[in-house]
């Protein structure tokens, strides 16, 4: 059985390889992202080390796998030279419009994005964590109802830079979450006191429930706003 790398690898092997085949890259010279699946090139399906993951097309996922006894079989050094230069590749042809991306301009882009500026690999590297404390947050609000406030600091904390990293759209969309996130924790807190009128009460349910509809709905739409900084819109 093949395991699968845990989702978090999973992500960073599809955005760094922004699903280019490094075999289809370094034999034949193909920089056309294809429909693949992440292989563990010492053939341990255990060994979820980055560096022993690499996405790689069905067909040479397959060539990868299979074991010859008369010709030579496909090495772990030769994948990642490959992948070395096809890194190399991406990070040169983000720098100004290529052939590739005129060309794909020209067959009409997927959709569109809201910034369709290019991303360095660094700064995408960046903007993975920030996705991801996003998400975590979004996740346990779903799972418990509530936002604890030491998962929501750890949220401040790991998006502090998004507006340096991601940009203003990101950062304002953030600022807006904090604050749902905290009005939600704000609300629960305020059910369990004693205290309450039931005016108040009532109005304090019916803050929380307009919180759940948001985050019952926002997962989605978290995603499309990240997908406008992080789908890199050539190829
Ligand atoms: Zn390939």
């Amino acid at each position: 059985m093949r395991q699968k790398a845990p989702q978090q690898i999973e992500l960073q092997i599809l955005l760094r390889s922004r699903r280019r085949c490094a075999m289809c890259f370094g034999l034949e010279g193909s920089t056309a992202e294809v429909k693949g699946q992440i292989a563990h090139l010492d053939r341990n399906p255990d060994n979820n080390d980055p560096d022993n993951l690499e996405y790689l097309c069905l067909r040479h996922h397959d060539a990868y796998d299979s074991k010859h006894t008369q010709a030579k079989n496909y090495t772990p050094e030769e994948v990642k030279h490959f992948r070395s230069l096809l890194q190399k590749y991406l990070e040169t042809e983000l720098i100004g419009p290529s052939t590739e991306s005129m060309k794909a301009k020209k067959h009409g882009t997927r959709r569109p994005t809201r910034q369709s500026g290019k991303v360095a690999p660094a700064i995408y590297d960046r903007r993975v964590p920030i996705y991801l404390a996003t998400r975590d947050l979004l996740i346990s609000m779903i799972q418990k109802g509530r936002a604890p406030l030491d998962e929501v600091g750890k949220f401040a904390k790991a998006t502090d830079e998004a507006l340096f990293i991601c940009g203003p759209d990101i950062a304002s969309y953030l600022d807006d979450f904090y604050r749902k996130a905290v009005a939600l924790e704000f609300a629960t807190i305020r059910l369990d006191s004693e205290n309450l009128s039931d005016d108040e009460r009532a109005k304090v349910i019916k803050d929380k429930y307009e919180l759940f509809l948001w985050i019952g709905h926002e997962m989605p739409r978290m995603k499309e706003r990240f997908a406008a900084v992080m789908t890199l819109n050539d190829g």
